[in-house]
């Protein structure tokens, strides 16, 4: 049997990681998960039964009485919150509004570090993207990758994203919101958004996206056949 493999990428939002994750994902023949959608979806249930979202043990009791599960039937998976698919729904302005408040939880975040983890069990050649997943859930992964971009970047790759969902967009709007989320990410006690130890960094503010996943996928492929020169044990994606 061979040893799971595990890819981590983390950085602020509008840094590409979903994108680039889910192309990497398919070039390597990988599982993909987007753990940002796993922590939108919480968000959205605080929002469809009024819980204020910093009401901790409410949102707590509620995610322990709604099965929230990625769909991996799809690729890139999507996301279903009891019976219903709300991968869309979940991109919306109210949903990123208050994501960050319910993400900074330690009893949401306990759940949802358990949750990725149990998917790692099921899905043994995965690339995970987030916030924490390099530093906190998988610091053992076997490459772990830091995305970032200068935040005018972000927001203006967010803003075109917006776009082309039909949504009209200020740019600046995109920028502060972008920045305080961030700012909010990093500040938390638990699962912060931070640079995990030992990983590889990318700022992708000047490269093309298409580049961006060929270096990920050369890095990725390099420390594979070192892991398994390594051990002798074939990491062969
Ligand atoms: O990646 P995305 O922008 O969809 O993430 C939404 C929010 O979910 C982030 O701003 C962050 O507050 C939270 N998040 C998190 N830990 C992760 C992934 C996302 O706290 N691993």
């Amino acid at each position: 049997m061979s040893l799971p493999i595990i890819v981590t990428i983390d950085g602020p939002a509008g840094t590409g990681k979903s994108s680039a994750a889910a192309q990497l994902a398919d070039r390597l023949g990988f599982d993909m998960l987007d753990t940002g959608a796993m922590y939108r979806a919480v968000a959205l249930l605080a929002i469809e039964n009024s819980i204020d979202p910093s009401d901790e043990a409410r949102l707590a009791r509620a995610m322990d009485q709604v099965s929230l599960q990625v769909d991996f039937s799809s690729r890139p998976p999507t996301i279903r919150l009891g019976t219903r698919d709300v991968h869309e729904r979940i991109r919306d302005g109210d949903v990123t509004g208050i994501v960050s408040l319910v993400a900074s939880h330690h009893e949401v975040r306990v759940r949802m570090v358990e949750a990725q983890r149990q998917v790692a069990t099921q899905h043994d050649r995965l690339v995970t993207e987030g916030r924490d997943q390099g530093s906190v859930v998988f610091p053992n992964a076997t490459v772990r990758v830091w995305l970032d971009a200068r935040p005018e970047v972000r927001a203006h790759r967010r803003a075109e994203e917006l776009r082309m969902r039909g949504e009209s967009i200020d740019e600046r709007r995109v920028l502060a919101e972008i920045v305080q989320r961030d700012a909010s990410d990093r500040s938390r006690s638990e699962g912060p958004l931070r640079q995990p130890d030992g990983s590889h960094a990318i700022d992708t503010s000047d490269i093309a996206f298409a580049d961006v996943v060929d270096a990920l996928e050369r890095l990725v492929r390099l420390e594979l056949s070192a892991t398994s020169m390594r051990c002798g044990c074939g990491g062969d994606a």
